[in-house]
């Protein structure tokens, strides 16, 4: 019998000797425990039923079945289980339809799988996105989708978590029919009574081997994969569990197939990977939960000015662009706006050539792109981005001029990387409507927006730079003012860490592997020979007069810069790069450099691990990121997670460095910091707030539960 709770999230209905069982358990018809067991009730009545010939299967609402439910990760599972759901489906001696007019993903394509048919709608979207949360299809998707897709089609679909279209579905052999139309009830119906009469049977996709059937050719297309794999998802667990559930769909018998896949599935369930994603994608939902947005509501805004069109003015127009939106870009001078015309159209040409745009499209994105050297050009926008130098004294000219030009009530926002917004801010006669947004080159690219908030901006300028990320498709993190915001100081930090390593005695390429083996797509000096040496020295140049003398200062980088030698675009830095190779390669004059840094310091080398290596370094990004969160820098510790995830190429698969020192356990990162600092107590100053969760036995996560709450 259906409990209560069942009966209302799966309703049945009988059409003409067709059983409609209707999920509808808003907004996505997640298959929770209530779901799950309305499914099995409908079928024991689908079988005990004489006048019921056939089942059909829709979603209520936009979605089929959206997945599991988020809500029951992490708690104890309530039967009936999913696989048993989907075994009872598949076992119905009436021939079961799955009509798919929405989202079909994880769980919910692994239902429509157990059915014996299935049909799409236009705007069905199928796929198995377990791989994002560390997992893998674990009721029967590893077994049938290759048995009915063939292995290419199968795996790659699982281990991109990406969606097909029902088009696409069609032609992978995913689905068996489309149809036109919103209503799967209808469409699905019209199908039902189709196969009906041509008496289709039952057909389960468990009883044949389908498209495994040539074992040969199906182990020589995995075994590509595998390989091709190995290299592109390095370190992740669930990949290659999925890869070895494929192996066992083409060699076990079904059932055994889908023993195999359980185990598989409860030892991702059980890797730390896939703690560190879960948390990411939580993460990023309650990284837009800010005071403001509670406060304000955001102003309109439908016209963008972006000042500046050099790397990042340009990726900015072009991240805006592609959001539908028109875009002025000023420039000082003709020759300027030319270039910065052209660092746009680069982008847009580059994808041209790579088939991914063509020629129409482009003209129709530029006609919304307008170039002027004239302030007075944008003084009908709703929102200003300046991306000029990194000058204080020039962007506060800027902003005198935008001030004088813009209208009342237009949001002003500035991408400086380190400078003092408040300042800049002052420089108007409108602080309430000046603001941070931080983008990360390439700005079209890169997912993470900075929103800098200084003391006097109004809420909903805040809940403005929000929605403005929404609509880029970014992810927004807020943070306080002070030099380098969230990403930048930290990076600071730990980048500092590397240098002494470095000069202790790790080399830079050890340095880069270590990190590089952690899971992060790049070491440090790859990232500065990628950005150019001459930015940080810059940086360095300027802050010299005011560094404490007492700190450690590491001459390396600067020597190497004095050589010209500014990473890729000069054809060396770190690494050497001939003619113009984007890999870098291993340069005994910069380790000629180092030793020679290192005799004139007095430092004798010692080796170090690999492992010790990283604990110095995440020791360091780590306590910098607990003083972030402890100056309310940053809101939360997860916005720390989310900006490295997003910004700084940490491994999602560890959850940010806050997640990562969780698992790793507050005591013996503080215990680490603690022993560094008998070295260098200046550098390694434990963090207050570090020292206070570990004296109250808590982690950083607490806070984040804390903040939820409040
Ligand atoms: P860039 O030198 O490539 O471009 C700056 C552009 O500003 C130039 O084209 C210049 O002609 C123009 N400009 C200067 N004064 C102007 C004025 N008065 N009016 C109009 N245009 C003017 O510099 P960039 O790398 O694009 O950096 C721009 C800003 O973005 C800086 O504040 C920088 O710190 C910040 N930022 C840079 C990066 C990065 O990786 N490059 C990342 C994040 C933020």
């Amino acid at each position: 019998m259906a409990s209560e709770a069942s009966a209302s999230v799966v309703q049945l209905q009988t059409q003409d000797g067709v059983l409609v069982v209707t999920i509808a358990n808003p907004p996505v018809n997640a298959l929770g425990a209530a779901v799950r067991q309305g499914l099995l009730a409908a079928m024991q009545e689908a079988e005990s039923r004489a006048d019921v010939q056939a089942v059909l299967i829709v979603g209520a609402g936009k979605a089929f079945i959206g997945g599991a439910d988020i809500r029951e990760f992490g708690k104890p599972r309530v039967p009936p289980s999913l696989p048993e759901v989907c075994e009872r489906i598949e076992s119905s001696a009436k021939i079961v339809i799955a009509a798919i007019h929405g989202a079909a993903l994880g769980g919910g394509l692994e239902v429509a799988l157990s059915a014996h048919y299935r049909l799409a709608l236009p705007a069905a979207l199928l796929g198995l996105p377990e791989v994002n949360l560390g997992l893998l299809p674990g009721s029967g998707g590893t077994q049938r989708a290759p048995r009915l897709m063939g292995v290419k089609a199968a795996t790659e679909m699982m281990l991109s978590g990406k969606h097909l279209s029902a088009k696409a579905a069609l032609a992978a052999g995913l689905v068996d029919q489309l149809a036109e139309g919103t209503d799967p009830v209808a469409a699905g119906l019209a199908y039902t009574k189709q196969l009906l009469a041509s008496q289709a049977p039952t057909r389960p996709i468990s009883a044949s081997a389908g498209r495994l059937a040539d074992k040969a050719a199906a182990h020589a297309g995995l075994e590509a994969l595998r390989a091709a794999t190995t290299k592109s998802a390095r370190g992740l667990f669930s990949p290659m569990k999925i890869i070895d559930c494929v192996n066992a769909a083409i060699d076990l018998p079904f059932d055994q197939g889908m023993a195999f896949e359980r185990e598989q599935f409860l030892a991702c369930v059980d890797s730390p990977q896939r703690a560190g994603l879960v948390h990411a994608f939580f993460a990023e939902r309650e990284v837009v939960k800010i005071p403001e947005a509670k406060a304000a509501a955001p102003r309109a805004f439908a016209s963008i000015a972006v000042i500046g069109g050099g790397t990042m003015g340009a990726g900015i127009t072009v991240s805006v662009l592609d959001a539908g939106l028109p875009v002025t870009m000023i420039e000082r001078d003709a020759e300027s706006i030319a270039r910065g015309r052209a660092h746009v159209e680069k982008v847009y040409d580059g994808l041209i050539a790579k088939g991914r745009l063509s020629a129409e499209a482009k003209a129709a994105i530029m006609a919304r792109y307008t170039g002027s050297i004239h302030y007075d050009d944008i003084a009908g926008a709703d929102l200003v981005i300046e991306a000029v130098f990194e000058d204080l004294e020039v962007k506060k000219a800027v902003f005198k001029e935008l001030d004088r030009v813009c209208k009342p009530g237009a949001v002003v926002a500035t991408n400086t990387s380190y400078l003092d917004i408040d300042a800049i801010a002052a420089a108007t006669s409108r602080p309430q409507d000046v603001i941070g947004l931080h983008f990360f080159s390439p700005a079209n690219i890169m997912k993470l927006l900075e929103i800098v908030v200084p003391s006097q901006v109004s809420a909903d300028v805040v809940a403005t730079a929000f929605e403005l990320a929404k609509k880029l498709k970014k992810v927004p993190v807020r943070a306080g003012v002070c030099d380098g915001f969230i990403g930048n100081r930290i990076l600071a930090v730990y980048k500092q860490a590397a240098d002494y390593l470095m000069e202790d005695g790790a080399s830079p390429y050890e340095i880069d592997a270590a990190v590089r083996d952690f899971g992060f797509a790049m070491g440090p000096f790859q990232v500065t020979d990628l950005a150019g040496g001459d930015i940080g020295w810059a940086t360095r140049k300027r802050r010299a007069a005011t560094r404490d003398p007492q700190a450690r200062y590491v001459e390396i980088a600067d020597r190497i810069c004095e050589n010209g030698w500014f990473g890729q675009k000069t054809g060396r830095g770190f690494y050497l790069y001939p003619q113009g190779a984007r890999i870098g390669q291993p340069d005994p004059e910069v380790l000629a450099i180092v030793d020679a840094e290192r005799a004139k310091k007095g430092v004798t080398p010692r080796a170090f691990s690999g492992e010790e290596i990283m604990r110095r370094y995440m020791a360091a990004m780590v306590n910098e990121g607990a003083k972030v969160v402890e100056e309310g820098i940053a809101l939360r510790p997860l916005d720390v997670d989310v900006t490295f995830i997003s910004g700084y190429g940490f491994p999602r698969f560890r959850g940010g460095p806050m997640k990562y020192a969780d698992m790793v356990g507050l005591p013996k990162i503080l215990a680490d910091i603690q022993e560094f600092a008998k070295e260098d107590a200046l550098f390694w100053k434990p963090a207050p707030l570090l020292q206070k969760l570990v004296a109250e036995g808590r982690n950083f996560d607490s806070l984040n539960q804390a903040s939820a709450q409040a």
